[in-house]
């Protein structure tokens, strides 16, 4: 693969000029965040029993475990989690979380699964003995010879030798290490106290050695961060060579937003592929595209396969239905459970919509850098062009897409902005 072509500051400013014409950005919206879509005004609420009757027996593809536990909150985390909790409460989720998993086990059908996450929060919260029991429940009752897939992610500054053991004893293959940044005096400004850089490294080392699949995490937008320390982070983080690195954005940390987004964006993207590695993602880059540090949940979500969250806040996906899970204060109050006022059925519009910019935002086929267009005819009986003749035109003209006979392809430039073709999209229902 060609190395990404970096745009000119220019051409970012026009484009952006023209597309902020064409549908603005509101104030709740992301320009060029990287959060997944789930939900539309246009999608009608049902409830629990109905959500159940519904849906219990499906074959899930994909599993996601939200672990909700953090030591503190660093200053710019905005994701479901409680802090503080003793080593007594982290006990009781896992039981609970016991619970959950023999309860959904029987519910739902597990024979197709192709990968497990567990996520946070940070899942390394738990204790070593108590994280080794809770894998091992993930595996007495989710493990199967369909498994492609064990990912886990975790959080240095709790993490040591002993817990990458015991996470890779339990089967999990694929690590990914939040490091947000190398530079301890903007972990320390934004709150993220007792990350130790030389610590990380022999972490991301250790891990290189035991995993065939290691991803690290790095962050933009914090505060007191300059493109300089982004571009010193690119070369720690390129020195330890990763099979995948994620660039992250925090939207508040940008002064002048959009254009210093697509920015960081654009240098992220130049920078790894100058040095070899591949885009798979507007915002991922991996050794070698669809094997060396590939993400195989983010593929299922981006063809829309089937989801199940567990544990508190989880999201889940299931035949058009999109819901979320109790918080964790809830969940660790009542015990688990689905929060009824997040239940929405999905238009078809609303599936159509998300399987195209999926697939634009995260490459699922080796060779196609977008849709497949025959996979979206077999999946809901018409073609983009029909679908999405007028916003497919607009974003052709811009240059952000290229459409030939078999598949619609995302440009360079449309790479940086996903957010934007994401709500232009899905804000076309009507
Ligand atoms: S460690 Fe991660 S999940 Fe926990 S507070 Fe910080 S950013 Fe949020």
């Amino acid at each position: 693969m060609n190395p990404f072509r970096k745009i000119g500051k220019i051409e970012l400013e026009k484009t952006d000029e023209v597309l902020s014409r064409e549908k603005p950005i509101t104030d709740t919206q992301t320009r060029y965040g990287n959060s997944y879509y789930y939900g539309s005004s246009e999608d009608s609420s049902v409830s629990r029993e109905s959500l159940m009757r519904k849906i219990e027996g499906t074959e899930i593809k994909e599993l996601y475990v939200h672990v909700p536990f953090c030591e503190r909150r660093c200053l710019y985390c905005t994701y479901s989690l409680v802090t503080g909790q003793d080593e007594a409460t982290r006990e009781r989720y896992v039981d609970e979380f016991s619970s959950e998993a023999e309860d959904v086990a029987n519910r739902f059908n597990f024979e197709g699964l192709r990968t497990v996450h567990v996520g946070g929060g940070t899942p390394n919260r738990l204790t070593n003995p108590q994280l080794d029991k809770f894998l091992g429940i993930i595996n007495s009752n989710f493990d199967g010879e369909s498994l492609v897939e064990k990912a886990i992610e975790i959080t240095p500054s709790e993490a040591n030798e002993g817990t990458l053991q015991i996470i890779r004893r339990n089967g999990f293959n694929r690590v990914s290490i939040g490091i947000q940044t190398f530079n301890q005096e903007i972990n320390e400004l934004n709150g993220r106290l007792n990350q130790d850089s030389n610590d990380v490294r022999t972490l991301v080392r250790s891990a290189r050695e035991l995993y065939p699949n290691v991803s690290v995490d790095l962050l933009a937008g914090q505060r007191g961060q300059t493109q300089r320390i982004l571009e010193d982070d690119y070369k720690s983080a390129l020195d330890l060579d990763p099979n995948s690195i994620y660039l992250y954005q925090i939207r508040q940390g940008f002064k002048n937003r959009g254009v210093e987004e697509i920015e960081a964006l654009n240098e992220f993207l130049s920078f790894f592929t100058q040095h070899g590695y591949e885009i798979v993602s507007h915002n991922q880059v991996i050794k070698k595209r669809n094997s060396d540090g590939y993400c195989e949940q983010r593929d299922g979500r981006a063809k829309l396969e089937n989801l199940l969250g567990l544990g508190p806040s989880a999201n889940s996906e299931i035949e058009g239905f999109a819901f979320t899970n109790l918080t964790p204060s809830k969940y660790l109050k009542f015990g688990r459970g689905i929060d009824e006022e997040t239940i929405r059925l999905k238009t078809q519009r609303n599936q159509k919509a998300l399987r195209l910019l999926r697939a634009l935002r995260y490459f699922t086929d080796p060779s196609i850098n977008g849709l497949n267009i025959e996979s979206y005819r077999e999946k809901f009986g018409s073609y983009p062009a029909e679908d999405f003749k007028d916003q497919l035109n607009v974003l052709r003209q811009n240059t952000l897409v290229t459409i030939d006979p078999t598949r619609i392809q995302i440009t360079d430039k449309g790479m940086l902005f996903t957010q934007w073709i994401d709500n232009y999209l899905t804000g076309h229902y009507k």
